[in-house]
């Protein structure tokens, strides 16, 4: 299908009075796509099929002694923490605590700690703060600045770079302001711009010299493993970084394998130095007397070892990068000659981030949904559900089938570009 039928020029080319013809045409038949959420396809669901025949009747005692049926092993499986401690968390196996499925609720529940207890060898739970915070780079994603709300932490907006978070910014921050408490940082493959922090920013962000002494780097690596092209990035040292700068137990990793398996049968990981390890166990002992392990094992014995989860990820990229590549192809076919309007070409993870002049995400938002394409909010990647510059919109790609994808990022031009032509916004 083709939104722009009978066009003879770029999309770019067309007037305003053109454009709402084709918009008029699109609304005629209204379409019923969803593009709101970076969700796996049923394709890449499928690829874990028969995960779910497992752990069938394995007998297997763990090299701890363990057996998996019982209670116990609040750390986790050394096995299988092994399999995935080096892989996403770039951490030793001891380093490490496998949880339930969900690394954001590893999120929710390591603040908790801290807002209740304090974060090791720091007195001061963090709920005797007046108005603690956190450092927000800007576009983020939306669940990290939901469990600030529910903290009422209050947010500070730092800018993304190509590089990471602006450091300049974030140094003079963190060093002027000791409710600082901590910083949200997706380190490689990012929600939503997919781009990697560089080793300076990191090397920077181990170093920081803070006004907390109690700042701790929120550090969700949760595309460790997904990359789109051969030129994979690695993870990067930063818990090695911190030791090395005098701030061992400065970074908090988390991690699962939500899109490795299935996101709601996955495993979430914790990675710290050894003394937040101790604390975030000694906690964890109230509430829990052991994980399900019958997943931890059912994990090990589908992917066997390292390079059965890079096996893995391999078939998922097969499935993704032509949906990433026909959602650039359409973008820079309708695109083409508007240099107002620009978006980030990912090599992994699951989003492109499209940044459009000032005031127009909202009206894009808007007449997207009337067509029948319901995007990502606007707003939706800033703190508080506003950007200030209602300039940016998140893009999924994943769940949709290719001709859907096309379809959608067809309707998406189209609905930008009749943005600039109300607003009288010149494309170049
Ligand atoms: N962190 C980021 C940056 C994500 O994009 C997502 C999934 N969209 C998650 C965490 C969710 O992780 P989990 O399924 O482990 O809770």
């Amino acid at each position: 299908m083709t939104i722009f039928t009978d066009v003879k020029c770029s999309p770019g080319d067309l007037t305003r009075v053109e454009l709402e013809a084709c918009y008029a045409r699109t609304l005629v038949n209204p379409f019923s796509i969803n593009m709101t959420r970076g969700l796996p396809s049923s394709e890449q669901l499928a690829l874990a099929t028969d995960f779910l025949f497992l752990p069938g009747r394995a007998s297997f005692i763990s090299r701890n002694g363990v057996d998996w049926r019982n209670y116990g092993c609040l750390q986790g499986l050394p096995e299988v923490r092994a399999l995935f401690s080096e892989t996403l968390l770039g951490l030793p196996t001891d380093q490490v605590v496998i949880a339930e499925n969900s690394s954001l609720a590893l999120m929710y529940e390591a603040l908790g700690y801290a807002f209740r207890y304090g974060v090791p060898c720091q007195n001061e739970p963090w709920s005797q703060v007046a108005t603690p915070k956190f450092l927000c780079p800007v576009p983020g994603y939306d669940r990290h600045f939901a469990i600030c709300d529910a903290y009422q932490i209050e947010m500070v907006p730092v800018p993304m770079l190509d590089t990471g978070p602006d450091m300049d910014i974030v140094e003079r921050l963190v060093l002027a302001d000791p409710s600082i408490k901590g910083m949200w940082c997706v380190p490689k493959y990012n929600n939503p711009c997919g781009s990697t922090y560089s080793p300076d920013t990191v090397r920077r962000l181990a170093s920081l010299p803070t006004a907390a002494s109690d700042f701790v780097l929120f550090w969700d690596n949760a595309y460790a493993v997904h990359h789109l092209t051969d030129d994979e990035v690695s993870n990067q040292p930063i818990a090695q970084l911190c030791e090395a700068a005098g701030y061992a137990n400065r970074v908090f990793i988390f991690a699962s394998t939500s899109k490795i398996v299935l996101p709601s049968a996955g495993l979430a990981f914790f990675g710290a130095s050894p003394a937040n390890i101790e604390w975030f166990l000694r906690h964890r002992k109230s509430r829990t007397i052991g994980p399900d392990k019958t997943n931890q094992l059912r994990h090990l014995l589908f992917f066997g070892d390292r390079q059965g989860v890079v096996a893995h990820m391999r078939k998922h990229r097969v499935l993704l990068e032509p949906k990433f590549k026909r959602l650039e192809d359409e973008l820079s076919a309708g695109f083409s000659g508007v240099e107002s309007v620009t978006w980030t070409r990912p090599k992994g993870g699951y989003f492109v981030s499209l940044n459009l002049p000032e005031g127009c995400a909202t009206r894009v938002v808007e007449l997207a949904l009337v067509a029948g394409l319901a995007l990502t909010p606007a707003g939706a990647t800033y703190p508080g559900g506003i950007d200030p510059y209602d300039s940016n919109i998140r893009l999924a790609p994943s769940y949709l089938d290719i001709e859907t994808l096309g379809a959608a990022a067809q309707i998406l031009v189209l609905c930008v570009l009749l943005t600039l032509a109300e607003k009288n916004i010149s494309q170049l």
